[in-house]
């Protein structure tokens, strides 16, 4: 199967091709000529399989070219029991008779993530091999929290790459930091640039399109690439774990083959419940998706009236992971719901980038909403759904994975729809110690890793172990300075 660029359908390449590239050169984000799809008998197989057998077959259907056998060590080694807590790797936990969250912070960063970046390393590294390069490709990441730590461990040891990250030295928590600066590796670099986060992915943005440097680093053995989350490496393992929840409902008798369940994903840059779109399409009953925002609540709008704005104040929310005025994952969703009109969608990238908005035609909103629902929920709205999921169902959840629990209760008032539902669940609560706590009532908060400790005892729930284990790490990364240093330390870093 070949890959198109969603602004230039007549171009043409290999998966390995679209993965070590990861943008086409237009601009457009690569997506897969056709979906593959799941037959009953296919889905029934699945069933009884374990999450790296499941792994290996979903995305085998869209690698052409990668052997069974380099999936399985993939797979093996993206998601085995060093990496995730539970060999479910993805567990569904029930809240209620209709209604299941899909548990995706098992690994070892304890968001979501982990669940592609995990995987997009070994693709990519195989992807060097098949497209004969022979440079070792050297990430660059701007991080405001999540992204930086999952990149690192994903990337940590992985063959043929090596990882830089810059993150803005006081813009991430305590937490966050600490996570950075003890991460472990040989092929590992952190460095925190004086500033925001916009100085930072500016800093990043420049040593992209630095041609010396990029020349200089081509000596020496390097390619710049970066793992943002419109490579399709890192969509196509977020498929799979949609496809695992149906089979797990299978297994366990809570839907018979064929009955149609709904996805709430609380959504950022629509990644994540695009994967969920590929995996209705590829045959998994679906009935809606449902679209849950924060504050920041451009697709609920969009959703509603066909009118992308981006043009619109921005918050900083209590669910930093989903403060995104630009989903750019949305742009593979237009591609294919304009019967790949790469024309459309080209045009309506151009009028986002001058304009700040575009509105989609009438077949095509109709197209998404006859698949989509959206919604969106504010900061008060969150934390008494964190409070009251932990009273009524004993489940302690983050303030992301509450979006979605929040949006999911509306939608139900609001439409009747009863429909049996999984619920994304994007981040272990210890991720967001403060917030939580204080969704739970306590204002009165410990400081650093103390938090963990004191979301535990108020919860009775333990912190993941990666997490409780920061306190005793060393620190190996301390080094910070001048945005316009972050050159050097490319070079450096690149000896
Ligand atoms: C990245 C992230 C999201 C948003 O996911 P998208 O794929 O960008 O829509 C939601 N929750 C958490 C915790 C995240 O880290």
């Amino acid at each position: 199967m070949k890959y198109n660029s969603t602004r230039n359908k007549r171009l043409h390449f290999t998966p390995a091709q679209a993965i070590a590239q990861g943008l086409s050169r237009e601009g457009g984000l690569f997506v897969p000529c056709e979906i593959p799809s799941l037959s009953c008998e296919a889905l029934t197989r699945l069933r009884d399989m374990s999450y790296q057998q499941r792994a290996v077959y979903i995305m085998g259907l869209y690698l052409e070219g990668f052997r069974e056998d380099e999936l399985d060590a993939a797979a093996a080694a993206a998601y085995g029991p060093a990496k995730f807590d539970t060999p479910a790797v993805a567990p569904l936990r029930k809240v209620d008779e209709d209604t299941f969250c899909l548990e995706l912070w098992h690994g070892p960063t304890c968001a979501f993530k982990d669940m592609a970046l995990q995987m997009l390393p070994h693709l990519l590294s195989l992807s060097l091999k098949k497209t004969d390069e022979d440079k070792t490709a050297c990430i660059l990441v701007a991080t405001s929290g999540d992204t930086g730590k999952a990149a690192l461990e994903g990337f940590r040891d992985v063959e043929q790459t090596k990882i830089l990250v810059f993150y803005p030295k006081d813009g991430v928590s305590e937490i966050q930091q600490l996570q950075m600066a003890t991460q472990e590796g040989e092929n590992v670099g952190v460095w925190a640039v004086i500033g925001n986060f916009d100085d930072a992915q500016t800093g990043v943005k420049h040593l992209f399109s630095d041609p010396e440097l990029r020349e200089e680093l081509a000596g020496r053995g390097y390619f710049l690439s970066s793992a943002n989350s419109i490579n399709w490496g890192r969509v196509l393992p977020q498929i799979v774990y949609y496809v695992s929840a149906y089979c797990d409902l299978l297994r366990d008798g809570r839907v018979q083959m064929g009955e149609e369940i709904n996805i709430c994903v609380p959504t950022g840059n629509f990644g994540n419940i695009l994967a969920a779109y590929y995996a209705r399409e590829m045959g998994v009953p679906v009935r809606k998706l449902i679209c849950a925002s924060n504050s920041n609540n451009v697709l609920t709008d969009f959703l509603k009236t066909g009118v992308y704005d981006r043009n619109r104040s921005f918050y900083n929310t209590i669910s930093p992971s989903m403060d995104i005025l630009i989903s750019s994952n949305l742009e593979r969703l237009l591609y294919l719901l304009s019967d790949e009109d790469d024309a459309v969608v080209a045009d309506y990238m151009d009028q986002l980038s001058a304009q700040g908005r575009y509105t989609v035609h009438g077949g095509m909103l109709k197209a998404i909403q006859d698949c989509f629902a959206g919604g969106w929920a504010d900061e008060t709205a969150t934390k008494a759904t964190i409070a009251a999921m932990k009273k009524d169902h004993d489940y302690l959840i983050d303030t992301h994975t509450a979006v979605a629990f929040k949006v999911l209760e509306d939608y139900r008032k609001e439409t009747g729809d009863q429909t049996c539902t999984v619920v994304a669940s994007t981040a272990s609560p210890f991720k967001f110690c403060d917030s939580v706590l204080s969704a739970l009532g306590v204002e009165e908060q410990a400081k650093g890793v103390a938090l963990l400790e004191q979301l535990s005892a108020v919860s009775g729930v333990d912190a993941p172990a990666p997490l409780a284990a920061l306190g005793s790490k060393s620190v190996r990364f301390t080094e910070f300075g001048e945005k316009e240093q972050m050159r050097d330390e490319v070079r450096a870093f690149l000896k």
